[in-house]
């Protein structure tokens, strides 16, 4: 072992639970095994030499914290890595990273061609705020490429999309899409939210950004905002950063480290997550007040071969439509006691959603209808209880 953590061993043949837990590992003056947090907004420099040297460019070290934090980058590094990039920029939230991503790649009279049925927020802020800046905004559906392919105009410059999709795991071919982008001149960024490099890189498959909200799985137990951007060294590394450094959306010291240490252990989570969430959604599909389980792992599901090659595991999101409509759907969501009503995602706890009237309810109900949003959907994120619990759980709910 290094004297002075793994920067600078050659991991090209570790496997992705090493580099999980040990690419990039920092060490400081202490020796410490566990990374530390670098508390501080400014570095401070021997000499004014020396400081003009690394304002100038000519060597490396830190200046700022809205540039570059010890902590922040060796999660940086980290994810870009597990990710197969380049770069990675970390920000404030997952949010922050969108927009981040949209104000670097875009400018007034471009198209901005995304999926139907994004995450409500980035709905929002494209439709409602970046539409404001003279960007148009065009929707495909997500695994229709005939429509992907009727969406391009003259000016389409970037494609966004998301896969699986929420709530009802809809899969993306991200190759396919890719390919379609680039004929046309333009880039195709990715939210990987759902799945996290463990079960799909999409920069392999030829997208040219990856979006992460950090504070889904990549944290895993629900405590802190964060989100990332990775991509290639002049793409990400150069463009995206130097508009991170300027407009400031930067990730805090202290979430980085937690996001660090989610990563040491992301792998395992993921795999734990994914096993509960088979077990529960082919446990569904045989429950008579069940109408429709959708879940990437189901053969049911219409594109569970697409899942299988594009994808190394299928997730924890599970949807479910109860008959009843949302009369049948709330009681079985206010009789569940091991389940968390929240909207949150990705967490060590199972948690509940009714999307009609929650994460999809500022949408109009014909969108909805249209996107197969039905009054009896209900989405689990499922997490890491013992699935016989959680069964239980479910199986009382559905009873009463
Ligand atoms: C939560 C989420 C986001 C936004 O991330 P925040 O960290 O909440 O800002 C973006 N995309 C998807 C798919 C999400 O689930």
């Amino acid at each position: 072992m290094s004297t002075d953590g793994t920067d600078l061993i050659d991991d090209s043949e570790w496997g992705f639970a090493t580099l999980g837990i040990r690419h990039a590992e920092l060490r400081g003056s202490e020796r410490e095994h566990s990374p530390a947090i670098y508390p501080t907004s400014s570095f401070t420099f021997r000499s004014a030499a020396e400081a003009a040297a690394i304002f100038a460019g000519d060597k490396p070290g830190n200046i700022y914290g809205r540039f570059t934090n010890p902590t922040v980058q060796a999660f940086e590094k980290r994810l870009a890595r597990l990710e197969g990039g380049e770069s990675c920029v970390a920000t404030a939230s997952g949010m922050a990273a969108i927009l981040t991503l949209v104000l670097t790649v875009l400018k007034t009279g471009d198209h901005l061609l995304v999926s139907n049925g994004l995450f409500g927020s980035t709905i929002n802020l494209f439709n409602n705020y970046i539409a404001k800046l003279g960007i148009e905004i065009g929707y495909a559906d997500l695994s229709d490429i005939a429509s992907w392919k009727a969406g391009f105009k003259p000016n389409t410059r970037l494609l966004f999309l998301e896969t699986p999709s929420n709530p009802l795991t809809e899969i993306a071919d991200v190759a396919a899409i890719a390919e379609l982008a680039h004929a046309h001149g333009a880039l195709l960024a990715v939210d990987n939210c759902f799945l996290t490099p463990v079960f799909q890189q999409p920069l392999k498959l030829g997208a040219d950004y990856v979006i992460h909200s950090a504070t889904k799985f990549i944290d895993g137990q629900g405590r802190c905002l964060g989100g990332a951007i990775v991509g290639d060294a002049q793409r990400v590394g150069k463009d995206i950063f130097g508009f991170m450094r300027t407009a400031g959306p930067c990730l805090s010291p202290f979430n980085a480290w937690v996001f660090l240490k989610g990563l040491e252990t992301l792998a395992v989570r993921m795999r734990a997550h994914e096993q509960n969430a088979q077990r529960i959604a082919e446990w569904l599909s045989r429950q008579p007040q069940v109408d429709r389980v959708h879940f990437p792992g189901l053969s049911s599901h219409p594109q569970h071969e697409l899942a299988k090659r594009q994808q190394r595991g299928f997730g924890s999101i599970v949807s479910f439509d109860v008959r009843g409509g949302r009369e049948a759907a709330w009681k079985l969501i206010d009789q569940t006691r091991l389940c968390s009503i929240t909207a949150n995602l990705g967490d060590t706890r199972t948690t509940i959603t009714h999307p009609a009237t929650t994460t999809h309810g500022r949408i109009s109900a014909e969108a909805r209808a249209k996107a197969g949003i039905g009054e009896g959907l209900i989405r689990l994120s499922v997490g890491l209880e013992d699935e016989a619990d959680l069964i239980r759980d479910l199986q009382t709910a559905l009873k009463a």
